[in-house]
């Protein structure tokens, strides 16, 4: 028999990636299946970046580099951030790894003693709480209501941070409402967690997907203390289309990235090599043109996803104000949402996202990284589905 660790014993399987791939598996039989699950924007990496994935293959950059990164991606790194966040770094404060998700992890093993709490706001993407309890902490939740556009406030921060507070994870745009903080939001969250001694986590996976002519802003900017006690996480995932290369990285005090260098030393070595050249390409060259045609595309879809779903009294749509995701409020359909997204997924042959694992049971995620023909075959399915419940 098996003796497993009590510590897997608590991980649940990712929601988002097993309902994906169902979907994507049953579409390749030729089922007539609507996705509207995919965490993946639908557009191809852009040619400019494939042509330098190849030439790095052709120049045989096809050895270990070192295990956080090589210096010329760590370099375009620190100019990304000065260009796009006007945060100053040098290459000693980054870390390449296999994806954001790799790089949230490794932050959060380097920073957690057993016992430690992490503040996690909901409705949250579904590996946070994973993930603090990987790295043997506790995940504490910080509620939200949509009657507040599903945003914290720094009061509901303050009353949940404890002496065993060790850091909070911020997400804007967030996943899965496309809950966006602006500037204002960002620096009184700072000011709070540099009073108690809180690191911040920033997640900025979807810096570029933001709508309304908003634009993101990191909280490292908001001076040089509170970018001494935060690590901005970001990836070349979302913005390029690379989703596959797994690439994402890090910036934060240079001790800390010493410490999750021998991490990855001893767990997964250096990323790719090919990725690493492919992802310095995406931030090296002028693809912005390409970038705001892309936001412009995934706004015309939310738009259009949220009118279709707003003529359904049991469809009550939340409207994102970034990332390519829709919360949609079923609960007058009086059915747990992993339910609701399995008969769904059953009787109509549409793929979503239940809310259950992103801490909101009444709710579903829906993606529109995907094209018009898709949102509008699954939004007529989802209503024919509620309709006749
Ligand atoms: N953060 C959030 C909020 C996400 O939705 C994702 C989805 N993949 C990630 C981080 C990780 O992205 P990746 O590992 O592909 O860089
Ligand atoms: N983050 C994306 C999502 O929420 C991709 C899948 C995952 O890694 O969770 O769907």
């Amino acid at each position: 028999m098996l003796i497993l660790s009590d510590k897997i014993r608590t991980i649940a399987p990712s929601a988002t990636l097993g309902i994906t791939s169902k979907a994507k598996a049953m579409k390749q039989k030729g089922e007539d299946v609507a996705v509207l699950a995919a965490g993946e924007p639908d557009f191809d990496t852009p040619e400019i970046i494939k042509e330098a994935a190849i030439k790095a293959i052709r120049d045989g950059r096809t050895k270990y580099t070192p295990s956080s990164g090589t210096v010329t991606l760590k370099e375009a790194i620190c100019r990304k951030l000065e260009r796009d966040n006007s945060i100053k770094y040098t290459v000693d404060n980054i870390l390449v790894s296999n994806g954001a998700k790799h790089s949230l992890y490794n932050a959060l093993q380097v920073l957690c003693n057993p016992g430690d709490e992490v503040l996690i706001i909901h409705p949250y993407w579904l590996s946070y709480p994973e993930m603090v309890k990987l790295a043997g902490a506790i995940p504490k939740i910080v509620g939200t209501s949509v009657k507040n556009g599903f945003k914290t406030t720094v009061g509901d921060i303050e009353k949940n941070i404890s002496a065993k507070t060790k850091a909070i994870i911020i997400n804007s745009p967030s996943n899965p409402a496309g809950v966006v903080y602006d500037d204002a939001d960002q620096r009184a969250i700072a000011g709070v967690c540099l009073k108690k001694g809180v690191t911040i986590i920033s997640d900025e996976i979807y810096e570029k997907i933001i709508f309304d002519g908003k634009e993101h802003f990191s909280i490292a900017a908001v001076s040089e203390d509170v970018k001494a006690s935060t690590i901005v996480v970001n990836g070349v995932s979302k913005s390029y289309s690379m989703t596959g290369w797994r690439i994402g990285y890090l910036a934060c005090d240079s001790k800390m990235v010493k410490l999750m260098a021998a991490l990855q030393d001893h767990s997964t070595s250096n990323p790719c090599s090919i990725s690493q050249a492919a992802a310095e390409c995406a931030l090296t060259s002028d693809l912005s043109a390409e970038m705001v045609k892309n936001c412009d595309m995934f706004q015309k879809r939310r738009d259009e996803l949220f009118k279709l779903l707003s003529g359904e009294p049991k469809l009550r749509p939340f409207l994102p104000g970034g990332a390519f995701y829709l919360f949609c409020d079923v609960s007058s359909c009086a059915m747990g949402s992993m339910k609701f997204a399995e008969r769904l997924l059953e009787e109509k042959k549409v793929a979503v996202i239940p809310g259950g694992p992103f801490g909101e049971e009444g709710y579903i995620r829906i993606s529109f990284a995907t094209d018009m023909g898709t949102i509008e075959k699954g939004v007529a399915r989802i209503k024919e589905f509620v309709k006749n419940l």
